[in-house]
């Protein structure tokens, strides 16, 4: 199977990246704790905030301001589970397994 050019993501993606961050569950990486994002223990710093498990305290995301630009990244959450409005309208990508794979893409 050939590769597809990055660019195929761009519709899927808008729609990921569309959603609301405060109320998106997330699973952490390092406990498999789902809670919404919203209720994180959130720590700000002067550039930027962290944002940890409510459970175990490790590190879900990180957000930082360089001057107007914005880096997000997501290192300790396995998954975001956009769409789900607290239903089951979407299932996790990998639900009971915590071996890391299928987990959100850390950014660097
Ligand atoms: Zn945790």
């Amino acid at each position: 199977m050939q590769p597809l050019d990055g660019n195929v993501l761009a519709g899927v993606l808008s729609d990921v990246f569309s959603f609301e961050p405060t109320t998106t569950p997330g699973r952490c990486e390092t406990c498999s704790d789902v809670a919404p994002l919203g209720q994180a223990l959130v720590y700000g710093h002067p550039m930027g905030f962290v944002a940890r498990c409510r459970s175990c305290g490790s590190i879900l995301a990180v957000v930082v301001d360089h001057g107007g630009r914005t880096s997000f990244a997501m290192r300790g959450l396995q998954w975001l589970r956009v769409g789900d409005d607290g239903g089951a309208a979407t299932p996790a990508p990998d639900a009971g397994t915590h071996d890391g794979a299928g987990g959100a893409p850390a950014l660097r």
